[in-house]
């Protein structure tokens, strides 16, 4: 259910086993293969340190891959010089020419490629419209705000038709409504433009109203790769999970119990929930008597009820209560034992056996999963 949607000689960048080693003993990128498609907005999302940005830049050929390789289109672009490749790339802050003015900003990258100064000239401004920037064009970059340094950069990123265009954080220094805005017209002109697009940020917001596809990154390596919608309901591990969707979602740790009529029940400690008899999930676990799992529900699975003996139901004490405007959340104990995402699951060392320490699995991948008995 996660196939690669581009038909195969669509694909516009194939990362095939690359790894990043700093200084000869630090592994930033764990031999990761990737394919991003033809005009895709993939959005490669993951916390501070887990490789993002050095993956961009091997993309770019800023950064030397240690090993692996780097397609783009049928063409083998490992080797070849960052200029070569067709590769626009915007920074979080915008690193623009000083002494030039918007205008000239935005045109210098098609000067330097032979294009004449009317031609390049009309081309920005073209761009700048589309923008909003139009009316700063003849101004310099520091009397700039965040935000329009921010469209400069891209402007001047795109201004050669890249095919590839790379993004790293590029809101992360601009304010809650410039960020919108501007998220919104990356959106649009990404499309319009048709170009191929990868986005770094640790913004799940962004990865989610972006994405054509979101590949979550931890430690090196991608965990999940999928549809905005996919990745949030259906995620790979328990820590995609936990790193998409606010509130957090709750991770419960619990233990399945078979009835004698093939009814699964959910062990919460002294608590327990049954399983709907047709859910996928429920035909699975009805084989695994005992199997300790984790249980992923977000919020809004759940309701608050007064009645004592409403059908799976988990009894708690509210200890607090937040009112967020449009929704109000309720933390509620309930004596159950909550996994965190962040702890769990990390890669196995590669000579332990995949069955030695049978690690709890999150309840929506059970098909994958516990077969292996294996960690998530
Ligand atoms: P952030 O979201 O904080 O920017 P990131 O996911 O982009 O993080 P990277 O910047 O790619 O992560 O860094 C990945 C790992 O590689 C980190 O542990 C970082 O310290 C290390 N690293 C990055 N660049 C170098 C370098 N030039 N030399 C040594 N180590 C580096």
């Amino acid at each position: 259910d996660r196939k690669f949607p581009y038909k195969a000689y669509m694909t516009a960048i194939r990362l095939d086993g690359v790894s990043k080693v700093f200084d000869g003993e630090h592994l930033a990128v764990d031999e990761l293969s990737l394919e991003i498609g033809d005009g895709e907005f993939m959005v490669l999302l993951g916390p501070s340190g887990c490789g993002k940005t050095t993956l961009l830049r091997m993309i770019a050929g800023l950064e030397r891959v240690t090993s692996g390789e780097v397609w783009f289109g049928r063409t083998r672009g490992t080797d070849l010089a960052p200029r070569e490749r067709g590769v626009a790339m915007v920074f979080q802050t915008g690193a623009l020419y000083p002494n030039r003015t918007v205008q000239e900003n935005i045109m210098f990258p098609l000067q330097i490629a032979g294009k004449d100064d009317a031609e390049a000239g009309s081309t920005a401004v073209g761009l700048a419209q589309i923008l909003s920037i139009e009316s700063v064009l003849d101004r310099m970059p520091w009397t700039l705000s965040g935000g329009q340094r921010q469209r400069v950069a891209i402007g001047r990123a795109l201004v050669r038709r890249p095919k590839v265009f790379l993004l790293d954080e590029p809101l992360s220094n601009l304010d809650a409504t410039m960020r919108t805005e501007l998220r919104q017209e990356i959106g649009a002109m990404t499309r319009d433009l048709n170009v191929t697009t990868l986005y770094v940020t640790h913004d799940q917001v962004e990865a989610l109203t972006l994405a054509n596809r979101i590949a979550v990154m931890r430690d090196g390596r991608i965990e999940d790769v999928g549809t905005p919608t996919q990745v949030y309901n259906d995620p790979a591990t328990a820590f995609v999970a936990g790193f998409l969707g606010t509130p957090r979602i709750n991770l419960m740790s619990a233990t399945v119990n078979v009835t004698a009529h093939h009814r699964v029940r959910l062990e919460f400690g002294s608590q327990s929930i049954g399983l709907d008899p047709t859910d996928r999930r429920s035909l699975i676990l009805r084989h695994h008597h005992g199997a300790p799992v984790i249980v992923g529900a977000r919020s809004n699975a759940f309701s608050l009820i007064t009645t004592q003996d409403a059908p799976n139901q988990l009894t708690g004490t509210i200890r607090a209560f937040e009112f967020h405007g449009q929704q109000s959340i309720a933390f509620v104990q309930c004596g159950i034992e909550i996994v965190d995402p962040d702890r769990i699951g990390r890669p196995r060392p590669a000579h332990a056996s995949p069955l030695a320490e049978p690690t709890p699995s999150l309840l929506g991948r059970f098909r994958r999963r516990i077969g292996l008995g294996a960690a998530p």
